[in-house]
Parts: structure tokens; C-alpha cells; sequence
């Protein structure tokens, strides 16, 4: 129970120096889904001293509580009300000892929550319906002695019509009469319990020594097969990547809420979710490699959560690469863009991203994550790089680790120092910005020489920046050290060079710099110095046109008639008035990709002085008019064609890549 330990260890620590440790539950749990009646009774094994705190949640009534053997008095059993949690002392002596609690309580669950967002979805009670119950690990429907990790046995009892499952090893299970039972056996340090239930129907394969399972609704549950056909390519890769599957079941557990969770020895996915073509490709591999990072070596909160970066690294990035280098490349691409995006110092160090709030924090700790571990392993090589994570999984398995530890596992496996890449990219916050200052070419006995100095703002990042030079017989690629805030390298080339590029393929997180993005909606939706012509002079058409000015734009619309210099701007008009427009102003005409689709085209372009133009072209009036709900969605693409107010085409323009050209003889 990580976060409610986080939240509230202070309060522990000041008002009684408990030492708890080994908790280890063995609980017996009956749940009605229809009622939303939970009824718990069992014994919370456990060794410790001194003043130790019991928590629940308010809406569980104990009717018996003994501690090792003694009924407590009812005014310790009532406990206190104390940060939403009702709390009770337990007396344990000054040294530490074994101790056993028996317990028995009951309450009534709260309903389903409403949640239709995933951000909603943050802290959950625990919740019943026959639809589904979802009672979180993070909530404390179970006893809580505010360890950071348990053990347990559970031995749950639902309707016949219901399947129950937790996570860990399925025991044994039965359907008796009316009832189903099940018991589940978590013996390694588990974070909390969890614990959900629905109108399953399982299916189940088995894979070597592993149980695999499906606990779908009944109106997916069709989709069974293919899912788990899926499960066993997964764990092949990562066990051979990075060390055995440390559990021996895993199941893929469907949810009535819009949930995409990952737990030791399962995932919790939302039916509408479960629907969608890519999740077998993509999230399903992400939440099984969770069992390795995150479930088999837990991420330390204090000091930064490592396992959603390498997590994204080895599954969502991994697959791409897999595609194609292209696909990868365009994926480091959309994650550089997104963080282009934040305004300079409004993101976090990544050392303080702990969990997913927001957009922003999603971009710094899965994506920016992602992308050191993806310069960690050009810096030391794949070999290296995969000897540090099995290193880093034989020693970590179980147990609680920090990104000081990865330092701890990739330093050995590469025979490299690497204090100044983790302290980098872990504490500061923003990203560097090195840049081709000059370069000058001259020739000797035949060869070429190029003289190129590099820059960055200070305080200099220590980089690794791949130059490439292109001639005439091709490209070559030369990396350098950039660790000052100006440096000066001398290349040579056999034949002439054409021109000098810096990262073109995208392998440093950087902050691309406005002429490296390509042009995309949101750069001229997000500028408060957008203009905005209207082409058309018919009075439905401007009124349409205005109105989709101030739904699109972030501020509000600055009309002008004339345009005279460059700006960045907004165009809206009929197909023919808009190209006049384009024509007259020597703006770049309409891509031919878009020309004659649908009823609308929406495209964004750069000018000559490296402003963004975006242009909306439609039949009519009222086909302006069904863009207005449909297009401030699409911020972050380049072109759509619109057949009323359905894409039918979209996309984003390939982004360019910076050079340095060398004159011509
Ligand atoms: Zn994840």
C-alpha cells in the first residue's frame, strides 16, 4: 500500500516509533456484488515493537478484533478518524516479536464509479456491481499496517454467476451450489491487495509451467483466443531479454470502467479497450513486461519511478524498431515534438516524476524515460546494455530499487563511468539545444577537410552528437563529444562535402528547434500572435468562419484584411478564394495529397520566414460549419480532409532536418 504508506508515514512516524515488518495476511473474503456487501475475517501474521497503527477504511464496522490471542477493548477497536481512515493503536511491547492479529469486519462497498476518463480514474475505492467489483490495492479494504510490502493467502467466495480473482497463484477453485470459490497465494513481497470480480467467463491455455487466462465479459469474450495466443509471444521475448517470468500465471482480466491496469501476474483492461485492434500489439506487451519492471523490481516513489520509461522503452519502442527504423525514428519524432511543445520550464526533472498526472509529467517520465535509455544503450552498445538489465533484474528481483541502482547494474556491464549521464538527464530540468555554430570546408592533397564548431547554452551538457556528413557518393556518419559550451572538431571526407547535418536521425533528447518540427495545427492554434484572414465574402461564410476562429484558436482572433508581412496565420475561405489568397501572397499553394478530398481540407504549412500558416478550405458555408466540434481535436497534425465532419484523411508532413550547406566551388 505504497501511496497510502506515503501519504500518511509521517502521522506513523510521529506518533509512535512502530517497527512492522513480514505481514503476512491469510483472509477469507465474501462479496455480493448485487448488495455490495464485503465481509472479511482472518489473521495478519507479523513481526514488530513498540506502538503500531491499524488502518481500514470508515465504512467497515470490526466485530471482533483480538491481538495475539486478546480481545481488544472497544474503544481501541473503534479507533480513531484520522485522514479518511479509521485507526487503532496496537500495544506491541519493546522488543520486537512475532504477533498475530484475528479480525472480522464488514461494510457496504461504495457503487461503480462514473469515471469515463483514465484520469479519473486516480484513487478508486473499492467498489462493487455485478457489472464488475475493482477494490484497489492503494485503498484500504484489507487491514493495513502501513508496510510497503505483504504476503498473503485470500480465499474468496462470490455468486456462481461471478469469477473472483486477485493477483498471484490460483490455488484451487470450485463452483459449489450457488457459490464460486477461489484461492490465491501471493508469497513474494506484494505492494497490496487487489481484488475484482465479474460476470466472467474464463478461458485458459497453458504455456511451459504457466497458466495463462482470460477473465472476459460475456460480450468479448470471443476475443479470448487471440489474446491469449499473444501472452506467450511476449513473455518468450522478455524472458530471453532480460531473465525467467517471475510468476506462474498470467491473466488478462476485462473491467466495466475505462481502466488499463498493470498488476503482478495480471492486467486489468477495460472492455472498450480490450476492443481495439492495437492493444494486443502494443499495451497488452507493456503491462506483461511490467511483471519484470515495476511488479518483479518495484520502482522506489522517493527518488523517481524508473519502470514507466524502461517499460516504454522495451515494449511500446521496441516494437516500433521491430517495424521498421523509420517507424522508430517517427517515434522518437512524436516524442520529441510533444516535448517541443511544453513552454521552457514547465516540465519536472525526471528524477521527480512518480506517477502519470498529466500530459506533461506523461511526456517526462514515459517518453523522456524512454529516450535515456535509448541513448544509454548507443552510448554502451546493446551488449552491454542488455548485461546491465539482467544484471540489474538478478539483483533488484523483489525488491525495491532507484535509478541509482540501474547506474549500479549498467556500470559494471560496460567498464564505464556513468555519473554524469544519470545526474544530467535525471535532475535537470529541459533538454539541451546543441547547434552547428560554423563550419568551413577546405581541401589538402585531395582531401577535404571540415572545421565545425558546435554550441550549446550553458550550462553544457555532456553529449554524445552524431554529425553527418553528405557528399555526392552518399552520407557519413561521425560522432562526437560535446561537453563544453563551444567546441571545435576537424572531420575529413574523401569527396567533396555537400552539406553537415547535426542528429538528423533523432538520438539525443533535444529541444528541436522551430525549423526541425514540422508544421502541425497546434503552433498556430497555441500562438497568441496568430492572425486570421477570412477570404470569402459571403456573410454565412465569415460568420461560420468566425466562429470556427474562436473554437480553434487559444486566443482570441485577431482579424485582419491585408497581409503584408510574415506572420503567423490562420486563412479560411472557399477552395477558390483561398488559392487566390495563397496565389497572390506567394504562400505555399494547397499539398497535393489534399487536393479535390471531401468537403474541407485543413493543412498547415511553413513560410519563408519559418511562421506557420494553417489554411482551412471548404465547399461552403456549411461545411465550415462541421468542422467546428471535429477539428481543435487534431492539433497535433499537419493535414486532414474533412467529408463533413469525418476525417477521411490526416496525417503529419515528414519533419526536416537541419543542415549546415556548404557553397558550391
Ligand atoms: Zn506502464
Amino acid at each position: 500500500m505504497r501511496l497510502l504508506y506515503c501519504l500518511l508515514g509521517c502521522l506513523a512516524f510521529a506518533s509512535a516509533q512502530a517497527q512492522v515488518s513480514a505481514v503476512h495476511h491469510d483472509l477469507s473474503v465474501t462479496l455480493e456484488p448485487g448488495s455490495r456487501e464485503l465481509s472479511v475475517s482472518g489473521k495478519v501474521r507479523f513481526t514488530g515493537s513498540g506502538m503500531a497503527e491499524l488502518r481500514l477504511a470508515p465504512e467497515f464496522t470490526l466485530q471482533r478484533l483480538t491481538l495475539d490471542g486478546k480481545p481488544l477493548s472497544e474503544t481501541k477497536m473503534r479507533g480513531a478518524l484520522i485522514g479518511g481512515l479509521r485507526v487503532r493503536t496496537l500495544a506491541l511491547g519493546n522488543k520486537p516479536a512475532a504477533h498475530m492479529l484475528e479480525l472480522q469486519y464488514r461494510g457496504t462497498l461504495a457503487p461503480l464509479a462514473q469515471a469515463d476518463r483514465r484520469e479519473a480514474l486516480g484513487n478508486l475505492p473499492a467498489m462493487a456491481d455485478e457489472r464488475g467489483s475493482y477494490l484497489p490495492a492503494s485503498y484500504a479494504w484489507y487491514p493495513d499496517l502501513g508496510t510497503e510490502t505483504l504476503t498473503y493467502t485470500l480465499a474468496l467466495d462470490v455468486p456462481a454467476t461471478q469469477r473472483a480473482i486477485a493477483p498471484g497463484r490460483l490455488v484451487k477453485e470450485t463452483t459449489r451450489g450457488n457459490r464460486y470459490r477461489a484461492r490465491f497465494e501471493f508469497s513474494r513481497p506484494a505492494e497490496g491487495v487487489t481484488l475484482m470480480a465479474g460476470p466472467y467467463r474464463t478461458k485458459e491455455i497453458k504455456y511451459k509451467n504457466l497458466r495463462l487466462r482470460t477473465y472476459f465479459h460475456p460480450e468479448i469474450a470471443e476475443l479470448a483466443d487471440e489474446y491469449l495466443n499473444s501472452i506467450s509471444g511476449y513473455i518468450e521475448l522478455y524472458n530471453g531479454w532480460i531473465g525467467a517470468y517471475p510468476y506462474t500465471a498470467f491473466s488478462i482480466v476485462s473491467s466495466p470502467l475505462p481502466t488499463g491496469y498493470g498488476m503482478p501476474t495480471l492486467t486489468y483492461l477495460g472492455i472498450e479497450v480490450l476492443r481495439l485492434p492495437f492493444i494486443r500489439h502494443r499495451s497488452l506487451g507493456h503491462e506483461i513486461l511490467h511483471n519484470w519492471w515495476g511488479n518483479g523490481v518495484y520502482a522506489d516513489w522517493r527518488c523517481g519511478n524508473w519502470s514507466e520509461g524502461l517499460t516504454t522503452f522495451m515494449a511500446d519502442y521496441t516494437y516500433k524498431e521491430r517495424q521498421s527504423a523509420g517507424a522508430a525514428r517517427a517515434q522518437r519524432l512524436s516524442w520529441l515534438r510533444d516535448f517541443a511543445a511544453i513552454p521552457e520550464g514547465q516540465d519536472i526533472p525526471l528524477r521527480d516524476f512518480t506517477s502519470r498526472h498529466h500530459s506533461a509529467s506523461q511526456t517526462i517520465g514515459y517518453h523522456k524515460a524512454a529516450f535515456l535509455f535509448f541513448m544509454l544503450r548507443d552510448q554502451l552498445g546493446a551488449d552491454a546494455f542488455n548485461r546491465g538489465l539482467r544484471r540489474f533484474w538478478k539483483e533488484q528481483q523483489f525488491r525495491v530499487a532507484g535509478w541509482a541502482d540501474l547506474q549500479r547494474a549498467f556500470e559494471p556491464a560496460s567498464g564505464k563511468k556513468l555519473d554524469i549521464f544519470f545526474a544530467q538527464w535525471l535532475t535537470r530540468r529541459g533538454a539541451p539545444q546543441p547547434v552547428i555554430h560554423d563550419a568551413q570546408i577546405t581541401q589538402q592533397n585531395g582531401r577535404h577537410r571540415i572545421a565545425v564548431t558546435l554550441a550549446q547554452p550553458a550550462p553544457a551538457y555532456a553529449l554524445r552528437v552524431p554529425l553527418v556528413v553528405t557528399t555526392a557518393g552518399g552520407k557519413q556518419e561521425h560522432i562526437v563529444e560535446l561537453n563544453r559550451e563551444r567546441q571545435h572538431y576537424t572531420l575529413e571526407s574523401a569527396s567533396r562535402p555537400l552539406s553537415l547535418a547535426l542528429d538528423p536521425d533523432l538520438r539525443l533528447f533535444r529541444r528541436l528547434d522551430a525549423a526541425e518540427l514540422p508544421p502541425i495545427l497546434r503552433q498556430v492554434i497555441n500562438d497568441p500572435a496568430t492572425l486570421t484572414v477570412i477570404t470569402e465574402q459571403d456573410s454565412a461564410f465569415q460568420e461560420a468562419a468566425r466562429r470556427l476562429a474562436e473554437r480553434l484558436l487559444d486566443h482570441a482572433p485577431r482579424y485582419i484584411v491585408q497581409y503584408d508581412r510574415a506572420q503567423t496565420l490562420l486563412l479560411i475561405g472557399t477552395h477558390q478564394a483561398a488559392q487566390e489568397f495563397l496565389l497572390k501572397h506567394k504562400l505555399p499553394a494547397q499539398p497535393a495529397t489534399l487536393r479535390g478530398k471531401g468537403s474541407a481540407q485543413v493543412w498547415a504549412a511553413r513560410q519563408d520566414g519559418g511562421k506557420t500558416l494553417l489554411v482551412v478550405s471548404a465547399d461552403d458555408s456549411a461545411a465550415l460549419e462541421a468542422l467546428l466540434r471535429p477539428l481543435p481535436h487534431y492539433g497535433s497534425e499537419s493535414y486532414l480532409a474533412f467529408d463533413g465532419g469525418k476525417v477521411i484523411e490526416r496525417g503529419v508532413w515528414p519533419a526536416p532536418s537541419r543542415e549546415w550547406l556548404f557553397p558550391a566551388h
